[in-house]
């Protein structure tokens, strides 16, 4: 995505953490094609070398191979940075209900590590990953900032967590965070494979096979699913505004519209047809509802356009025709 019209200052150096994941590394790359030094902090837990392939070798880009539960990592990484765009986490709601002692070291401990490097080498802002699973059993619709439920996962606790973090962290040493609760992200780069990959490029990579995709529940269950290039311009713009009113608090970051994921298995039929046409005849399974997953998910996005001037340009059918592209062109 090209952020040249957000105005982020080229000189600035910013370290993304989890940036040879999904989202890190179409950070990485938007940074560095902006002209910004870029620093990147991963273990390769779930991140992958061919994410940072393409950029590896830029001269403005730097890969520090670590891990987040560590302080001293945390420490150096955070040394001579303006900005830090956190996205290490170990994502996945059954992830965190399968292992949740290690979702919390890493979402809770080696967040608080990332915040503690941050305070000590007095980064100018530190933007961080949050989630729309911090809204848990609230029923409110469209879901604003100010309400939220009760966390239905280990995972969404790890993300609350964060957000008081962030907030104690504002408060008592005045470090400038910015919390970005992501709604169901997809788009190039996006892991289809293994057993906590998110619904769009496993259906996708199932569907380029010819196999039925499986729905759990009976598909009435529906998302604010989230094109990357939305989620790269919040997160420019959180580290690019001058508006003070604007930091340490949080923002939805979505489109602002729900699709049910029967609907979201016929545009994706719909769209890879025009590749294969005979995908449009590929039976869906309906499996059983699993733990843990909130029944709908709509985000109000008012406050992101006021406070931030977000824009999302893409929404669910534009940004599905790019990543049905991006994958047909780069996985098939
Ligand atoms: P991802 O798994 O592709 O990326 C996470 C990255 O963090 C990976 O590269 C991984 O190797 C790295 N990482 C994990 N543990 C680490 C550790 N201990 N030390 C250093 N690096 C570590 O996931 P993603 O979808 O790109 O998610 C990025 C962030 O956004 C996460 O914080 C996630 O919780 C959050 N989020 C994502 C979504 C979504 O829809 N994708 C929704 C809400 C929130």
């Amino acid at each position: 995505m090209n952020i040249s019209s957000l105005k982020l200052d080229s000189s600035n150096t910013v370290l993304v953490t989890g940036g040879a994941g999904f989202i890190g590394s179409n950070l990485c790359e938007s940074l560095l094609s902006n002209g910004n030094t870029v620093i990147c902090l991963d273990n390769f837990a779930t991140g992958k070398r061919e994410n940072i392939a393409g950029f590896a070798s830029n001269n403005n880009f730097t890969l520090i191979e670590g891990d987040i539960r560590d302080l001293n990592t945390c420490k150096k990484a955070c040394s001579n940075v303006d900005y830090v765009l956190h996205q290490a986490a170990l994502g996945s709601v059954p992830r965190s209900i399968n292992d949740p002692i290690t979702s919390n070291d890493v979402n809770v401990s080696g967040f608080l590590n990332m915040l503690v490097g941050a305070r000590d080498a007095n980064v100018k802002r530190f933007v961080y990953a949050a989630s729309s699973s911090t809204y848990g059993d609230s029923t409110n619709m469209p879901k604003v900032e100010e309400i939220i439920g009760k966390p239905l996962s280990p995972y969404a606790i790890t993300k609350y967590v964060n957000e008081l973090y962030a907030d104690i962290f504002s408060n008592t040493y005045g470090l400038e965070t910015i919390g970005l609760r992501y709604f169901n992200v997809f788009g190039r780069k996006q892991d289809p494979n293994g057993a906590y990959a998110a619904v769009i490029p496993k259906f996708v990579m199932q569907l380029m096979s010819h196999e039925s995709p499986t729905i759990n529940g009976d598909g009435s269950f529906s998302r604010d699913f989230t094109y990357i290039d939305n989620v790269i311009q919040m997160n420019i713009r959180a580290i690019a505004s001058n508006n003070k009113d604007a930091i340490n608090t949080v923002y939805n970051v979505a489109y602002g519209e729900r699709t049910d994921l029967k609907q979201l298995v016929e545009l994706l039929k719909k769209y890879l047809s025009e590749f294969d046409s005979k995908i449009k005849n590929v039976e869906t399974i309906y499996g059983p509802q699993r733990t843990g997953d909130v029944p709908h998910s709509l985000a109000s996005i008012s406050k992101a356009k006021k406070l931030l001037g977000y824009n999302p340009e893409y929404n669910i059918e534009s940004g599905l025709k790019e990543a049905i592209s991006w994958y047909w062109k780069n996985l098939k």
